[in-house]
């Protein structure tokens, strides 16, 4: 398992995005379908070789399915795998970091020694900049979750999903201080486009996608998080759940039971293929 602890230091607090109960999958805009063609599941980029039937299920767009052109240095199609063979799952939680729910979710993470990658909402990294270090100390990694996570973005002009996306990146940084990296964007709502995807690469981030949703967001109960979860779960998956966004009991809670399950089943847990 990798662990990858960084230095953190300074960072400002200033105000909060009030984030309302929505979450990455709400809107009906994420698509229960299968990779998009050209998307990066089995590609070489991402590490997966040719997945078959057991393969992990892509919702991560909104109907993006063409690859820019370009050279950029970070590939600018949507992961969705961990890239690791065998029984190895990539949880993300979105939407935060809230000073109340990450620090809790972190706990039960350590408790047996998993990793995530939390997708943070840039102005909930300036507000929290404490929670961002906290995450980082933890080994854990960061993904860019937009500035305003608005879930039509792609709409908008180039300059404006460019401060969403490359604003959003600095924010986290500073609040994570020197040193901090963030290695991926996950579009709000899977909204992703050749556009929002090619700017993500220009800044050094992938575009990360998920293949398990456990709509957590809704707060259905913690019976329907895990079983949403279990309907979808192979190995390779990029679970989506949510740290920020309103009160994450039933997300702690959810986690954990579905964490000492995927230990005994002989899932370890890694970070989606940048
Ligand atoms: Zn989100």
């Amino acid at each position: 398992m990798r662990t990858n602890i960084r230095i953190a230091l300074a960072g400002a607090a200033v105000a909060a995005l009030a984030v309302t109960l929505t979450g990455c999958g709400s809107g009906g805009r994420v698509q229960a379908g299968k990779p998009a063609a050209g998307s990066s599941g089995a590609s070489g980029a991402s590490g997966g070789a040719a997945q078959p039937s057991g393969s992990p299920t892509s919702k991560s767009t909104s109907g993006d399915n063409v690859p820019p052109g370009g050279t950029a240095a970070v590939n600018p199609l949507i992961e969705y795998t961990t890239g690791a063979k065998g029984h190895v799952v990539a949880l993300t939680f979105d939407d935060g970091p809230s000073a109340v729910w990450t620090p809790r979710i972190l706990a039960v993470l350590a408790q047996y020694h998993a990793h995530a990658t939390f997708c943070e909402i840039g102005p909930n990294a300036k507000a929290s900049p404490a929670t961002v270090k906290a995450i980082l100390a933890a080994g854990d990694r960061l993904c860019d979750h937009s500035v305003s996570h608005n879930e039509a973005m792609s709409k908008w002009t180039a300059q404006r999903q460019t401060y969403e996306i490359a604003g959003a990146k600095t924010m986290i940084e500073n609040a994570g201080g020197p040193g901090t990296q963030v290695d991926w964007f996950r579009a709000p709502g899977g909204d992703f486009s050749p556009l929002n995807r090619h700017i993500s690469a220009q800044n050094g981030l992938r575009p990360l996608g998920w293949t398990v949703d456990s709509q957590d967001w809704m707060r259905p109960g913690v019976p329907r998080i895990l079983s949403n979860i279990h309907k979808e779960l192979v190995p390779g998956a990029i679970i989506l759940m949510h740290d920020g966004g309103g009160d994450r009991s039933q997300t702690v809670a959810a986690l954990k039971q579905l964490l000492p399950e995927l230990v005994s089943k002989g899932y370890s847990f890694e970070f989606p293929v940048k």
